[in-house]
């Protein structure tokens, strides 16, 4: 009920927290809420529906949180995330944190309890110092007191989001502030429209020809392009900077697509050998962390030196883990902008001994591969599945591929080609599972695009019960179910010899399609890679919200896929395993 439909009392010209909050949020252009109802935000939810605000209502915050992140990814304005207090806001505050780690810009807005009372812990309903909890998860974090300070509330958080590198932003609203009254004028003059949110960042011209000198002077050149680079959404600039440098470039999982997979510089089907040789390599919007192996060490061919160029709006990522030869800090567009400028017409290409390598090893290496993706066992492995899917996606190049497991996500991501920017959304930074769902609702949200998922059994039970949002709202959704029985395959046996199943191990033969039936949803099983190409284009086909249950050989997985190094050894089982 919107203040001018009151009329017990006299509130033609009055406002409130609760309308304030939905106006700032309008005003600066932000048209969706993903989030969980329940005190004391459910009207808050029903009045930004009554606005014209599309309200997605989810059945756990956690999944609520990492769709509103991806909202943002997808989008570059902050995707938001609503929830009640204490337990609601935990659960968001996953996602949240997450947000942060891989640069989304998110704000997850918690409901409250009382401050006097929660600051002197008498015990309120839900009770809980959320600002001091969620501080050190966040990039910023605010509570906003009086109805008079939401505006600028709510234009700090945006800000805080979007500019510079962005992040996860927390706002604290007291559930006493959402009724707070005041003057619907007042009101008004209170909301802010924030100017320029995310504003481009310059580098500076000594920078610029300090990376084209370093860039200039290889003979085996690299470019990563990374998710800011996705991000940034300068997709014509990144293409103009790689195709005019003549340099071959890996893309980083949530990259790929910026340039087609199939790009005649992409070196992806030869990444060992680029990340070992290069002896220059340009960082655009990627991070050196683990997924890189920190930069140094045997994939980088140590002892081997290598100079590192890296572009990136956050200059304190500059020697996070080597020496940068040539830091440019700015964004992404304004970088490779300048960057082209610079090249001028007498730009010379790498060397051809380089590519020609680099092209020898692609050849070889997709050879290898294409007999392996034709593979027809019963039950399917993740090669015949997944290079069904492939062609499934080549001939459905505006479908979002959203991508979580472990041999799932790992065989997924070297096999599909993406072929258009962000039309691909995977586990990120952490390598987290759960974000399945999220990022499929997100994705055909924000873009109104066929969304394909193709997730994990064990990575699928983390958000399984959000399939019934999907049919809720009814979203072109097409998730398949990689059904090996278990967390990474499912032949292990409790090595005790007891009644329980080992700790890797699910029911066996679980029907994932039928719970997709008792939502009115699509739900089928695939025994092959023909029915399970045909099934998916179906779905894609028709739009509706399907679930295919993929039977995949229960021995075919790898114990965490490719990152089993990181598991921890026991010197002591292994003494045991041997007695
Ligand atoms: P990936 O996992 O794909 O390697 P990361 O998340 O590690 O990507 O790195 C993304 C990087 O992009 C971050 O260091 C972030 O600061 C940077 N970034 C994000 N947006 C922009 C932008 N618009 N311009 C420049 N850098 C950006
Ligand atoms: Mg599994």
């Amino acid at each position: 009920m919107s203040p001018s439909e009151d009329t017990s009392t006299d509130t033609q010209s009055l406002t409130d927290g609760f309308h304030l909050v939905i106006d700032a949020l309008k005003t600066n252009g932000i048209d969706t809420i993903y989030g969980v109802p329940g005190i004391p935000i459910t009207d808050l939810g029903r009045f930004a529906q009554g606005a014209g605000m599309r309200v997605l209502s989810f059945r756990h915050e956690q999944h609520a949180g990492y769709a509103a992140s991806i909202a943002g990814y997808l989008t570059k304005k902050p995707g938001v995330c609503l929830t009640v207090s204490a337990p609601g806001f935990l659960n968001g505050l996953t996602a949240l944190a997450n947000a942060t780690t891989n640069c989304f810009p998110m704000i997850l807005i918690s409901g409250s309890s009382e401050r006097e009372i929660v600051d002197l812990q008498q015990g309120d309903y839900e009770e809980m110092d959320q600002l001091a909890i969620a501080k050190p998860l966040c990039k910023a974090a605010y509570r906003i007191l009086h109805a008079q300070d939401i505006g600028i509330g709510v234009a700090r958080a945006i800000r805080a989001a979007v500019s510079g590198r962005p992040g996860g932003v927390y706002l604290d609203l007291p559930a006493s502030l959402l009724g707070q009254v005041m003057d619907e004028m007042e009101g008004q003059k209170s909301i802010v429209k924030v100017i320029d949110p995310a504003p481009r960042m310059i580098p500076a011209p000594d920078a610029v020809d300090r990376a084209i000198d370093v860039l200039k002077n290889a003979e085996r050149p690299l470019i990563i392009l990374g998710k800011g680079a996705a991000y940034a959404q300068e997709d014509e600039t990144v293409k103009a900077f790689v195709e005019k440098s003549g340099v071959p470039y890996l893309p980083m999982s949530m990259a790929k697509g910026l340039l087609p997979d199939t790009h005649p510089q992409s070196a992806g089907a030869a990444r060992s050998l680029v990340l070992k040789e290069a002896d220059v390599v340009m960082m655009v919007g990627a991070r050196l962390n683990w997924l890189l192996s920190h930069g140094k060490g045997k994939a980088w061919g140590a002892p081997h030196s290598k100079k590192f160029i890296q572009v990136d709006i956050e200059a304190m990522e500059m020697d996070s883990n080597v020496e940068i030869a040539a830091p440019l800090v700015g964004d992404i567009g304004s970088c490779l902008s300048a960057m082209l400028d610079r090249m001028g017409d007498d730009w010379a290409k790498p060397p051809q001994a380089w590519t020609d390598a680099i092209d020898e090893k692609k050849n070889t290496n997709l050879e290898k591969m294409a007999g392996r993706l034709k593979s027809n066992a019963n039950p399917m492995d993740y090669h015949g599945a997944l290079g069904a899917l492939r062609e499934v996606i080549k001939d459905n190049q505006d479908v979002i591929l959203v991508n979580e497991g472990a041999n799932t996500l790992d065989f997924a991501r070297s096999i599909i080609d993406i072929y258009k920017p962000r039309h691909r959304i995977d586990v990120g930074t952490w390598g987290i599972m759960g974000i399945g769902q999220g990022a499929s609702v997100a994705a055909a949200v924000e873009t109104g695009q066929q969304v394909l998922a193709i997730e994990g059994d064990s990575a699928f039970g983390f958000s399984g019960m959000e399939i019934e949002t999907i049919c809720r709202y009814n979203l072109p959704v097409c998730i398949v179910v990689f059904n090996n029985n278990g967390i990474y395959r499912g032949t292990d046996q409790n090595p005790s010899g007891g009644d329980d199943v080992a700790t890797t191990v699910f029911v066996k033969n679980s029907r994932y399609d039928l719970m997709m039936q008792a939502f009115g949803g699509e739900g089928v099983t695939a025994t092959n890679p023909d029915e399970l190409s045909q099934m998916v284009r179906d779905a894609i086909a028709s739009g509706k919200p399907t679930l295919v249950n993929a039977v995949i050989d229960e021995a075919a997985g790898t114990e965490s896929g490719r990152i089993g190094n990181l598991n921890p050894q026991s010197v002591v089982s292994k003494n045991k395993a041997s007695q």
